[in-house]
Protein backbone atom coordinates (compact mmCIF):
# COMPACT_ATOMS: atom_id res chain seq x y z
CA UNK A 1 0.00 0.00 0.00
CA UNK A 2 2.97 2.53 0.97
CA UNK A 3 4.36 1.44 -2.22
CA UNK A 4 1.28 2.55 -4.29
CA UNK A 5 0.95 5.56 -2.45
CA UNK A 6 4.48 7.18 -2.90
CA UNK A 7 3.52 6.10 -6.73
CA UNK A 8 0.94 8.63 -7.11
CA UNK A 9 2.98 10.94 -5.05
CA UNK A 10 5.85 10.40 -7.54
CA UNK A 11 3.33 10.88 -10.08
CA UNK A 12 1.53 14.11 -9.13
CA UNK A 13 5.81 15.50 -8.32
CA UNK A 14 6.15 14.49 -12.34
CA UNK A 15 3.28 16.71 -13.26
CA UNK A 16 4.46 19.63 -10.91
CA UNK A 17 8.37 18.80 -11.81
CA UNK A 18 9.33 18.50 -8.74
CA UNK A 19 11.54 16.07 -7.30
CA UNK A 20 10.20 12.35 -7.13
CA UNK A 21 8.17 11.82 -3.82
CA UNK A 22 10.76 9.63 -1.12
CA UNK A 23 8.89 9.75 2.48
CA UNK A 24 9.35 7.16 4.87
CA UNK A 25 7.24 7.93 8.06
CA UNK A 26 7.03 6.71 11.62
CA UNK A 27 5.02 3.92 12.41
CA UNK A 28 0.98 4.88 12.95
CA UNK A 29 -0.32 3.70 16.40
CA UNK A 30 -3.55 5.77 16.06
CA UNK A 31 -7.13 4.48 15.21
CA UNK A 32 -7.81 3.19 11.78
CA UNK A 33 -9.55 4.35 8.78
CA UNK A 34 -12.95 2.84 10.06
CA UNK A 35 -12.50 3.62 13.30
CA UNK A 36 -12.32 7.15 12.85
CA UNK A 37 -15.46 7.01 9.65
CA UNK A 38 -17.42 5.81 12.59
CA UNK A 39 -16.63 8.56 15.04
CA UNK A 40 -17.34 10.69 12.83
CA UNK A 41 -21.10 8.76 11.56
CA UNK A 42 -21.58 9.39 15.40
CA UNK A 43 -21.70 12.63 16.19
CA UNK A 44 -21.35 14.03 12.74
CA UNK A 45 -20.74 17.52 14.03
CA UNK A 46 -24.03 18.43 14.28
CA UNK A 47 -23.44 21.89 15.51
CA UNK A 48 -21.77 22.81 12.09
CA UNK A 49 -25.01 21.94 10.83
CA UNK A 50 -27.79 23.86 12.44
CA UNK A 51 -29.75 23.15 9.54
CA UNK A 52 -29.41 19.62 10.14
CA UNK A 53 -30.96 20.07 13.41
CA UNK A 54 -33.63 22.53 12.82
CA UNK A 55 -34.73 21.37 10.03
CA UNK A 56 -37.65 23.67 7.31
CA UNK A 57 -39.07 21.21 5.81
CA UNK A 58 -38.51 17.50 5.12
CA UNK A 59 -37.54 18.28 1.25
CA UNK A 60 -34.56 20.38 2.89
CA UNK A 61 -33.83 17.72 5.44
CA UNK A 62 -33.33 15.76 2.84
CA UNK A 63 -31.22 17.65 0.62
CA UNK A 64 -29.29 18.98 3.38
CA UNK A 65 -28.88 14.88 4.82
CA UNK A 66 -27.26 14.59 0.71
CA UNK A 67 -24.69 17.36 1.91
CA UNK A 68 -23.60 16.46 4.19
CA UNK A 69 -21.67 13.74 3.05
CA UNK A 70 -20.39 16.38 0.28
CA UNK A 71 -19.65 18.51 2.94
CA UNK A 72 -16.71 17.59 5.71
CA UNK A 73 -16.02 19.01 9.17
CA UNK A 74 -13.68 21.40 8.60
CA UNK A 75 -15.14 23.29 5.46
CA UNK A 76 -16.30 26.64 6.14
CA UNK A 77 -16.67 28.04 3.00
CA UNK A 78 -13.33 30.43 2.49
CA UNK A 79 -13.53 31.33 5.95
CA UNK A 80 -16.48 32.71 5.79
CA UNK A 81 -19.23 30.50 7.81
CA UNK A 82 -18.28 31.83 10.91
CA UNK A 83 -22.31 30.70 13.31
CA UNK A 84 -22.05 27.40 11.19
CA UNK A 85 -23.77 26.08 7.99
CA UNK A 86 -27.61 27.14 7.54
CA UNK A 87 -27.71 28.67 11.38
CA UNK A 88 -31.28 29.05 11.94
CA UNK A 89 -30.86 32.28 13.48
CA UNK A 90 -29.29 33.68 10.35
CA UNK A 91 -31.90 31.77 8.04
CA UNK A 92 -34.75 33.08 9.96
CA UNK A 93 -33.37 36.98 9.81
CA UNK A 94 -32.52 36.39 6.23
CA UNK A 95 -36.20 35.31 5.56
CA UNK A 96 -38.05 37.72 7.80
CA UNK A 97 -36.40 40.46 6.30
CA UNK A 98 -37.10 39.57 2.58
CA UNK A 99 -40.47 39.34 3.21
CA UNK A 100 -40.25 42.69 4.85
CA UNK A 101 -38.24 44.81 2.43
CA UNK A 102 -36.05 43.01 0.00
CA UNK A 103 -34.00 46.34 -0.91
CA UNK A 104 -33.27 49.98 -1.13
CA UNK A 105 -30.20 51.44 -1.96
CA UNK A 106 -28.54 52.97 1.51
CA UNK A 107 -30.00 56.32 -0.35
CA UNK A 108 -33.21 55.48 2.21
CA UNK A 109 -31.99 54.43 5.23
CA UNK A 110 -34.13 51.86 6.86
CA UNK A 111 -33.40 50.05 10.05
CA UNK A 112 -31.74 47.10 8.70
CA UNK A 113 -29.07 48.97 7.71
CA UNK A 114 -28.85 51.32 10.47
CA UNK A 115 -29.15 48.89 13.20
CA UNK A 116 -26.56 46.62 11.83
CA UNK A 117 -24.53 50.05 11.00
CA UNK A 118 -24.35 50.58 14.40
CA UNK A 119 -23.85 47.31 16.08
CA UNK A 120 -20.77 46.92 14.15
CA UNK A 121 -19.36 50.52 14.94
CA UNK A 122 -20.31 49.22 18.81
CA UNK A 123 -17.51 46.41 17.69
CA UNK A 124 -14.86 48.67 16.66
CA UNK A 125 -12.50 51.15 18.92
CA UNK A 126 -11.79 54.61 19.34
CA UNK A 127 -13.41 57.11 16.57
CA UNK A 128 -13.94 54.34 14.08
CA UNK A 129 -18.33 54.94 13.51
CA UNK A 130 -18.88 55.51 9.91
CA UNK A 131 -20.04 52.64 8.13
CA UNK A 132 -19.83 52.36 4.36
CA UNK A 133 -21.36 48.72 2.66
CA UNK A 134 -20.17 46.88 -0.20
CA UNK A 135 -20.90 43.47 -1.39
CA UNK A 136 -17.05 41.84 -0.73
CA UNK A 137 -13.94 42.16 0.63
CA UNK A 138 -11.84 43.32 -2.89
CA UNK A 139 -14.29 46.20 -3.40
CA UNK A 140 -14.33 47.30 0.39
CA UNK A 141 -10.37 47.41 -0.09
CA UNK A 142 -10.88 49.22 -3.30
CA UNK A 143 -13.01 51.68 -1.62
CA UNK A 144 -10.89 51.89 1.49
CA UNK A 145 -7.97 52.58 -0.70
CA UNK A 146 -9.49 55.24 -2.89
CA UNK A 147 -10.82 56.95 0.82
CA UNK A 148 -7.07 57.21 1.85
CA UNK A 149 -5.96 58.52 -1.70
CA UNK A 150 -9.18 61.38 -1.53
CA UNK A 151 -8.17 61.80 1.77
CA UNK A 152 -4.32 62.16 1.73
CA UNK A 153 -4.11 63.90 -1.60
CA UNK A 154 -1.75 61.04 -2.11
CA UNK A 155 -1.57 58.06 -4.47
CA UNK A 156 1.35 55.66 -3.13
CA UNK A 157 0.15 52.57 -0.90
CA UNK A 158 2.27 50.48 0.79
CA UNK A 159 1.30 46.86 0.81
CA UNK A 160 2.99 43.64 2.11
CA UNK A 161 4.57 40.88 0.17
CA UNK A 162 2.39 37.65 0.26
CA UNK A 163 -1.12 39.86 0.69
CA UNK A 164 -4.09 39.29 -0.72
CA UNK A 165 -5.99 42.18 -0.73
CA UNK A 166 -8.99 41.31 -3.72
CA UNK A 167 -9.00 40.75 -7.83
CA UNK A 168 -10.31 44.18 -8.76
CA UNK A 169 -7.92 46.59 -10.17
CA UNK A 170 -6.52 48.69 -7.66
CA UNK A 171 -6.94 45.36 -5.19
CA UNK A 172 -4.92 43.29 -7.18
CA UNK A 173 -2.04 45.48 -7.26
CA UNK A 174 -1.97 45.40 -3.75
CA UNK A 175 -2.59 41.68 -3.45
CA UNK A 176 1.42 40.55 -3.55
CA UNK A 177 1.25 36.59 -5.08
CA UNK A 178 2.39 36.29 -8.86
CA UNK A 179 -0.51 33.22 -9.23
CA UNK A 180 -3.09 36.02 -8.13
CA UNK A 181 -1.92 39.18 -10.55
CA UNK A 182 -2.98 39.26 -14.01
CA UNK A 183 -1.39 41.60 -16.22
CA UNK A 184 -2.42 44.36 -13.65
CA UNK A 185 -1.46 47.49 -13.33
CA UNK A 186 0.77 48.68 -10.08
CA UNK A 187 -1.02 52.16 -9.76
CA UNK A 188 1.31 53.37 -6.78
CA UNK A 189 1.37 50.31 -4.97
CA UNK A 190 4.90 49.30 -3.14
CA UNK A 191 5.28 46.15 -1.69
CA UNK A 192 7.69 45.74 1.60
CA UNK A 193 9.11 42.82 3.18
CA UNK A 194 7.18 40.16 4.71
CA UNK A 195 7.28 39.79 8.63
CA UNK A 196 7.02 36.67 8.42
CA UNK A 197 8.46 34.48 11.48
CA UNK A 198 8.54 31.12 9.39
CA UNK A 199 10.31 32.01 6.37
CA UNK A 200 11.59 35.81 6.72
CA UNK A 201 14.88 36.65 6.63
CA UNK A 202 14.81 38.76 10.30
CA UNK A 203 12.82 35.45 12.13
CA UNK A 204 10.15 36.90 14.74
CA UNK A 205 12.05 40.42 15.15
CA UNK A 206 9.05 42.66 13.57
CA UNK A 207 10.81 45.92 14.29
CA UNK A 208 13.65 44.94 11.99
CA UNK A 209 11.19 43.91 8.87
CA UNK A 210 9.31 47.71 9.19
CA UNK A 211 13.09 49.21 8.61
CA UNK A 212 11.87 48.17 5.26
CA UNK A 213 8.94 50.37 5.39
CA UNK A 214 10.37 53.26 6.21
CA UNK A 215 13.11 52.97 3.28
CA UNK A 216 10.08 52.78 1.08
CA UNK A 217 9.07 56.00 2.23
CA UNK A 218 12.02 57.34 1.55
CA UNK A 219 13.37 55.95 -1.17
CA UNK A 220 10.35 55.11 -3.23
CA UNK A 221 7.80 58.15 -2.73
CA UNK A 222 7.68 61.65 -2.18
CA UNK A 223 7.89 60.93 1.69
CA UNK A 224 4.37 61.10 1.77
CA UNK A 225 1.67 57.97 1.22
CA UNK A 226 -2.14 57.71 1.03
CA UNK A 227 -1.97 54.67 3.02
CA UNK A 228 -0.65 51.04 4.71
CA UNK A 229 -2.61 48.69 3.97
CA UNK A 230 -2.50 44.61 5.91
CA UNK A 231 -4.09 41.75 7.03
CA UNK A 232 -3.17 40.84 10.87
CA UNK A 233 -2.90 37.01 9.16
CA UNK A 234 -2.05 36.38 6.37
CA UNK A 235 -4.81 33.82 5.06
CA UNK A 236 -4.20 33.41 1.39
CA UNK A 237 -0.69 34.11 2.12
CA UNK A 238 -0.45 30.73 4.17
CA UNK A 239 -2.08 31.51 7.74
CA UNK A 240 1.44 33.88 8.04
CA UNK A 241 1.24 35.76 11.51
CA UNK A 242 3.31 38.86 11.37
CA UNK A 243 6.43 38.88 13.61
CA UNK A 244 5.26 40.83 16.52
CA UNK A 245 6.23 44.35 17.08
CA UNK A 246 5.74 44.72 13.38
CA UNK A 247 2.56 46.53 12.58
CA UNK A 248 3.03 49.14 15.80
CA UNK A 249 6.59 49.93 14.12
CA UNK A 250 5.08 49.73 10.61
CA UNK A 251 2.04 52.17 11.53
CA UNK A 252 4.34 54.71 13.09
CA UNK A 253 6.22 55.74 10.30
CA UNK A 254 3.01 55.49 7.80
CA UNK A 255 0.99 57.88 10.53
CA UNK A 256 4.48 59.78 10.44
CA UNK A 257 4.57 59.81 6.32
CA UNK A 258 0.57 61.50 6.47
CA UNK A 259 -1.07 57.95 5.25
CA UNK A 260 -3.29 56.41 6.79
CA UNK A 261 -3.04 52.41 8.24
CA UNK A 262 -6.04 50.17 6.41
CA UNK A 263 -6.70 46.87 8.58
CA UNK A 264 -7.57 44.07 6.28
CA UNK A 265 -10.09 42.05 8.48
CA UNK A 266 -11.77 40.07 5.68
CA UNK A 267 -10.35 36.66 6.91
CA UNK A 268 -8.97 37.40 10.64
CA UNK A 269 -12.11 39.44 11.86
CA UNK A 270 -15.38 38.44 13.59
CA UNK A 271 -13.98 36.45 16.15
CA UNK A 272 -11.93 33.95 14.09
CA UNK A 273 -8.44 34.39 16.32
CA UNK A 274 -10.38 33.77 19.42
CA UNK A 275 -8.04 35.91 21.66
CA UNK A 276 -9.72 39.18 20.14
CA UNK A 277 -12.75 39.88 17.76
CA UNK A 278 -10.43 41.77 15.34
CA UNK A 279 -6.92 40.31 14.22
CA UNK A 280 -5.79 44.19 14.47
CA UNK A 281 -6.24 43.89 18.28
CA UNK A 282 -3.94 41.02 18.88
CA UNK A 283 -1.19 43.87 17.38
CA UNK A 284 -2.05 46.30 19.71
CA UNK A 285 -2.96 49.18 17.47
CA UNK A 286 -5.97 51.21 15.94
CA UNK A 287 -6.33 51.55 12.48
CA UNK A 288 -7.88 54.44 10.11
CA UNK A 289 -9.97 52.41 8.10
CA UNK A 290 -11.05 48.66 8.54
CA UNK A 291 -12.30 46.17 5.95
CA UNK A 292 -14.48 43.22 5.99
CA UNK A 293 -16.42 40.47 4.50
CA UNK A 294 -16.74 36.94 4.70
CA UNK A 295 -17.31 36.27 8.17
CA UNK A 296 -19.63 39.12 8.37
CA UNK A 297 -23.07 37.98 6.99
CA UNK A 298 -21.89 34.12 7.69
CA UNK A 299 -21.57 33.22 3.78
CA UNK A 300 -23.84 36.30 2.37
CA UNK A 301 -22.53 38.35 0.11
CA UNK A 302 -21.58 41.52 2.31
CA UNK A 303 -18.76 43.63 2.95
CA UNK A 304 -17.92 46.80 4.84
CA UNK A 305 -15.22 49.48 5.85
CA UNK A 306 -15.42 51.66 8.63
CA UNK A 307 -13.71 54.67 9.25
CA UNK A 308 -13.80 57.64 11.49
CA UNK A 309 -16.44 60.85 10.68
CA UNK A 310 -13.73 62.72 9.98
CA UNK A 311 -12.14 60.41 7.50
CA UNK A 312 -15.41 59.42 5.74
CA UNK A 313 -16.42 63.35 5.32
CA UNK A 314 -14.33 62.74 1.91
CA UNK A 315 -17.23 60.64 0.61
CA UNK A 316 -20.15 61.94 2.46
CA UNK A 317 -19.61 65.21 0.49
CA UNK A 318 -19.56 63.49 -3.06
CA UNK A 319 -21.88 61.41 -5.03
CA UNK A 320 -20.78 57.77 -3.95
CA UNK A 321 -22.60 54.81 -3.72
CA UNK A 322 -23.09 51.02 -4.46
CA UNK A 323 -26.15 49.65 -5.42
CA UNK A 324 -26.48 46.62 -3.43
CA UNK A 325 -23.84 47.46 -0.72
CA UNK A 326 -26.22 47.88 2.41
CA UNK A 327 -28.98 45.50 0.77
CA UNK A 328 -31.41 44.97 4.33
CA UNK A 329 -31.07 41.22 3.20
CA UNK A 330 -27.59 41.17 3.84
CA UNK A 331 -27.12 43.63 6.78
CA UNK A 332 -30.39 41.86 8.27
CA UNK A 333 -27.88 38.70 8.43
CA UNK A 334 -24.88 40.25 9.56
CA UNK A 335 -26.68 41.97 12.56
CA UNK A 336 -28.20 38.02 13.83
CA UNK A 337 -24.25 36.55 13.25
CA UNK A 338 -22.98 39.49 15.67
CA UNK A 339 -26.32 38.27 17.53
CA UNK A 340 -25.32 34.72 17.21
CA UNK A 341 -21.23 35.46 18.00
CA UNK A 342 -22.39 36.74 21.30
CA UNK A 343 -24.99 34.44 21.94
CA UNK A 344 -22.79 31.31 21.66
CA UNK A 345 -19.64 32.73 22.84
CA UNK A 346 -18.58 31.60 19.50
CA UNK A 347 -14.86 33.84 19.94
CA UNK A 348 -14.28 32.36 23.56
CA UNK A 349 -15.17 28.71 21.50
CA UNK A 350 -12.25 29.83 18.88
CA UNK A 351 -9.78 30.54 21.24
CA UNK A 352 -10.28 27.37 23.86
CA UNK A 353 -10.80 24.84 20.55
CA UNK A 354 -8.57 26.38 18.61
CA UNK A 355 -5.95 25.86 21.00
CA UNK A 356 -6.50 22.59 21.70
CA UNK A 357 -5.87 22.01 18.21
CA UNK A 358 -2.98 23.66 17.50
CA UNK A 359 -1.53 21.43 20.23
CA UNK A 360 -2.61 18.49 18.79
CA UNK A 361 -1.48 19.75 15.25
CA UNK A 362 1.90 20.82 17.08
CA UNK A 363 2.19 17.37 18.37
CA UNK A 364 1.79 15.90 15.01
CA UNK A 365 4.98 18.05 13.90
CA UNK A 366 6.73 16.38 16.57
CA UNK A 367 5.63 13.11 14.83
CA UNK A 368 6.06 14.05 11.49
CA UNK A 369 9.55 15.23 9.50
CA UNK A 370 6.46 17.06 7.08
CA UNK A 371 5.50 19.09 8.90
CA UNK A 372 7.64 22.32 8.83
CA UNK A 373 5.40 24.60 10.84
CA UNK A 374 1.71 24.97 12.56
CA UNK A 375 1.02 28.25 13.44
CA UNK A 376 -1.82 30.74 13.99
CA UNK A 377 -4.49 32.04 16.40
CA UNK A 378 -7.94 30.37 17.57
CA UNK A 379 -9.39 28.60 14.44
CA UNK A 380 -7.12 30.54 11.83
CA UNK A 381 -4.44 27.67 11.83
CA UNK A 382 -1.80 26.86 9.09
CA UNK A 383 0.05 23.64 9.21
CA UNK A 384 2.90 23.72 6.09
CA UNK A 385 4.52 20.73 4.80
CA UNK A 386 8.04 21.16 3.69
CA UNK A 387 10.29 17.97 2.07
CA UNK A 388 13.69 19.50 4.02
CA UNK A 389 12.86 20.81 7.47
CA UNK A 390 16.37 22.64 6.99
CA UNK A 391 16.05 23.57 3.68
CA UNK A 392 11.99 24.55 4.05
CA UNK A 393 11.83 22.86 0.87
CA UNK A 394 7.97 23.34 0.04
CA UNK A 395 6.49 19.79 -0.48
CA UNK A 396 3.84 20.72 -2.75
CA UNK A 397 3.12 17.23 -3.88
CA UNK A 398 2.51 16.04 -0.62
CA UNK A 399 0.20 18.92 0.05
CA UNK A 400 -2.27 17.70 -2.98
CA UNK A 401 -1.81 13.86 -1.84
CA UNK A 402 -2.88 14.51 2.15
CA UNK A 403 -5.34 16.63 0.68
CA UNK A 404 -6.94 14.14 -1.78
CA UNK A 405 -6.27 10.99 0.88
CA UNK A 406 -7.88 13.29 3.84
CA UNK A 407 -10.52 13.96 1.60
CA UNK A 408 -11.30 10.08 2.02
CA UNK A 409 -12.05 10.41 5.77
CA UNK A 410 -14.83 13.01 5.25
CA UNK A 411 -12.52 16.22 5.98
CA UNK A 412 -12.37 18.46 2.96
CA UNK A 413 -9.45 20.89 3.74
CA UNK A 414 -8.11 24.67 2.06
CA UNK A 415 -4.57 25.04 1.05
CA UNK A 416 -2.67 28.26 0.14
CA UNK A 417 0.72 30.27 0.73
CA UNK A 418 2.57 31.15 -2.38
CA UNK A 419 3.60 27.94 -2.57
CA UNK A 420 0.31 25.72 -2.38
CA UNK A 421 1.83 23.78 0.38
CA UNK A 422 0.34 25.12 3.43
CA UNK A 423 -3.19 23.78 5.10
CA UNK A 424 -5.38 26.73 5.78
CA UNK A 425 -7.68 25.83 9.00
CA UNK A 426 -10.62 27.72 9.16
CA UNK A 427 -13.63 25.79 9.81
CA UNK A 428 -16.84 27.51 11.94
CA UNK A 429 -16.40 28.93 14.67
CA UNK A 430 -18.59 26.53 16.54
CA UNK A 431 -16.17 23.85 15.71
CA UNK A 432 -16.01 21.16 18.80
CA UNK A 433 -13.27 19.49 20.61
CA UNK A 434 -14.64 16.51 19.01
CA UNK A 435 -14.18 17.76 15.36
CA UNK A 436 -10.80 19.05 16.49
CA UNK A 437 -9.70 15.13 17.69
CA UNK A 438 -11.69 13.81 14.66
CA UNK A 439 -9.30 16.22 12.49
CA UNK A 440 -6.02 15.42 13.93
CA UNK A 441 -7.05 11.83 14.05
CA UNK A 442 -7.71 11.92 10.19
CA UNK A 443 -4.47 14.36 9.59
CA UNK A 444 -2.09 11.64 11.60
CA UNK A 445 -3.73 8.87 9.53
CA UNK A 446 -3.30 10.11 6.68
CA UNK A 447 0.30 11.28 7.05
CA UNK A 448 0.99 8.08 8.42
CA UNK A 449 0.36 6.23 5.32
CA UNK A 450 2.19 8.05 2.91
N1 LIG B 1 -8.87 40.46 1.77
C1 LIG B 1 -8.53 39.28 2.25
C2 LIG B 1 -7.62 39.21 3.44
C3 LIG B 1 -9.00 38.10 1.66
O1 LIG B 1 -8.64 36.91 2.15
C4 LIG B 1 -9.87 38.20 0.55
C5 LIG B 1 -10.38 36.99 -0.10
O2 LIG B 1 -9.94 35.90 0.08
C6 LIG B 1 -10.20 39.48 0.08
C7 LIG B 1 -9.70 40.59 0.71
C8 LIG B 1 -11.13 39.62 -1.08
O3 LIG B 1 -12.42 39.29 -0.68
P1 LIG B 1 -13.51 38.80 -1.75
O4 LIG B 1 -13.10 37.50 -2.28
O5 LIG B 1 -14.78 38.78 -0.94
O6 LIG B 1 -13.56 39.86 -2.80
Amino acid sequence: QAAVKNDVASRAAAELELPPFDYAPPPYSGPSGDEILAKRREYLSPSLFHFYKNPVSPRYTIIFSMLIDIFNILFGGIATVCCGHCHPDVVDAIINQTKRLQHSTVLYLNHAIADFAQALASKLPGNLKVVFFTNSGTEANELAIMIARLYTGCHDIISLRNAYHGNAAGTMGATAQSIWKFNVVQSGVHHVVNPDPYRGIFGSDGEKYARDVQDVINFGTSGNVAAFISEAIQGVGGIVELAPGYLPAAYSMVKKAGGLCIADEVQAGFARIGSHFWGFESHGVVPDIVTMAKGIGNGIPLGAVVTTPEIAEVLTRRCYFNTFGGNPVCTAAGLAVLKVIEKEKLQQNALLVGSYLKERLTALKDKYELIGDVRGRGLMLGVELVADRELKTPAKAETLHVMDQIKELGVLIGKGGYYGNVFRITPPLCFTKEDADFLADAMDLTLSRM
